[in-house]
């Protein structure tokens, strides 16, 4: 078969990869450059700010080593090198306290009495926290549709708990605190429960090194960048993508691995489905900024950052801190911090700022996410297939485990 594959993020590269095992794929991408939310720095970003031989994520950087099977598999199938990074998470409030995780308190210079005081500090989530982790480690995702319809702002009690899970989601989807709550429970809770005592791992050499060795397998002259399509058409004979240029390409099959907010403005003939499944999908434009400006740190007497550092800023908004060294290989006694923030814009030094980066996300909400299983249930219906980390949990494990379904689905 011949199948155009829209969006040249990680679920449309995936996808790609598979189908082209059997068959012949034209991949389209409205950027200059492939990756989606994967822009590493020195491989599809370029950038003078950092020695040429540093490669530092702007976006996608680390990866869930228990749960992120389909990505990991992916990963050896390419032979990318991978490596174990050991982080944890810290909140920090805008008033000086602060919550360590147990693996950062675990792995401090803290003395003793510190860190019983540290750990004391959790017994204030043991009743919330509990609610939703004892039965996920007893029986899994199965214990979370409890939460079925509520948001992650609705679960917890605690003023603290609420703080610290809604900014991981905020880390996680790159939302605005008030947009991270609002993702459906279930969502959040399974990410945040996964998360919890998993290993992690980085892809040595930055993440855009697997897109690269993707593209070792595509036919170059079908790939494709700056493709602005004007419409996608469904007919008997298959469908044609239709571009701003005039020129147009016909297929059998179509695979969408946009966002889900565009899927609507590219198809000329929406059924009333697909306006029902698709209709609701909205998105939201953000900055991460790579930057060596560790001073953001000084107000906390803590003696490590990790890559979720979570900080309330004097509006009551947060922002997060992800520091880099170890996940870009580079020692973490380097006199050199590099960190990746967000939402932190007016602490950042600008002199100490090396890129700034756009990323556009979609906004995981109830209503959004009400039709999500009928477009997986659907998918291929009308020659038309989707792909993308939006149909799950939405992190780089779902868009993989996406493109290998719509493989599946096309043999
Ligand atoms: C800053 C940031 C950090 C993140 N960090 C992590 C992390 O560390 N670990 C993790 O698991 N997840 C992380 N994520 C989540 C991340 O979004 C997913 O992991 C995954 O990369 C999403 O891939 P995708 O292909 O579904 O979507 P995207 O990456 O959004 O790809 C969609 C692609 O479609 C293209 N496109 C859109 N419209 C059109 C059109 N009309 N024509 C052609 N192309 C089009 C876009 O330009 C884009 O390239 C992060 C996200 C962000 C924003």
């Amino acid at each position: 078969m011949k199948i155009g594959v829209i969006g040249g993020g990680a679920a449309g590269v995936a996808s790609a990869y598979y189908l082209k095992k059997n068959h012949e794929v034209h991949l389209f991408e409205k950027q200059p450059v492939l990756g989606g939310n994967i822009r590493t720095l020195n491989k599809n970003v370029k950038t003078d700010g950092i020695p040429s031989d540093l490669y530092i994520d702007s976006g996608v950087i680390e990866f869930n080593g228990t749960h992120f099977i389909h990505l990991k598999a992916l990963l050896e199938e390419l032979n990318v090198p991978t490596e174990p990074v050991a982080l944890s998470s810290a909140l920090f409030l805008f008033d000086g306290t602060y919550y360590l995780s147990p693996t950062r308190i675990r792995n401090s210079d803290f003395t003793v009495p510190r860190r019983i005081k540290e750990y004391l500090k959790h017994r204030r989530f043991l009743k919330d926290g509990l609610q939703f982790s004892y039965p996920w480690r007893k029986s899994g995702a199965a214990q979370l549709r409890r939460f079925r319809g509520q948001t992650l702002g609705e679960v917890f009690h605690d003023q603290v708990l609420q703080y610290w899970t809604q900014a991981i989601s905020m880390y996680a989807y790159s939302l605005p605190l008030e947009d991270a709550a609002q993702v459906p429970a279930t969502q959040a809770l399974a990410v945040l429960s996964e998360a919890l005592g998993s290993t992690w791992f980085r892809i040595v050499g930055g993440v855009y090194t697997y897109v690269d060795a993707i593209l070792q397998h595509l036919d170059r002259d079908k790939v494709f960048v700056n493709s602005h399509i004007e419409g996608v058409e469904r007919h008997d004979a298959g469908v044609t993508i239709r571009f701003e240029s005039g020129e147009s390409f016909h297929c059998d099959k179509v695979v969408f691995a946009t966002l889900p907010s565009q899927v609507l403005s590219l198809l000329v003939d929406a059924s009333d489905a697909e306006k029902r499944r698709f209709g609701p999908w909205r998105d939201h434009l953000s900055k991460t900024i790579v930057h060596t400006d560790a001073a953001i740190y000084e107000r906390y007497p803590v003696d490590s950052h990790s890559a979720f550092d979570l900080f309330q800023k004097a509006d009551g908004d947060f922002g997060y801190n992800a520091f880099l060294n170890e996940l870009i290989g580079v020692s973490r006694d380097n006199p050199t911090s590099y960190c990746l923030g967000f939402n932190l814009e007016e602490w950042i030094d600008p002199k100490k700022t090396v890129h700034c980066q756009e990323h556009r996300t979609p906004r995981y909400s109830v209503d959004a996410t009400r039709y999500r299983e009928e477009i997986q249930r659907t998918n291929g219906e009308n020659n038309t297939l989707h792909a993308g980390a939006y149909l799950y949990k939405g992190l780089h494990e779902d868009a993989i485990k996406s493109a290998a379904k719509v493989a599946d689905i096309l043999g």
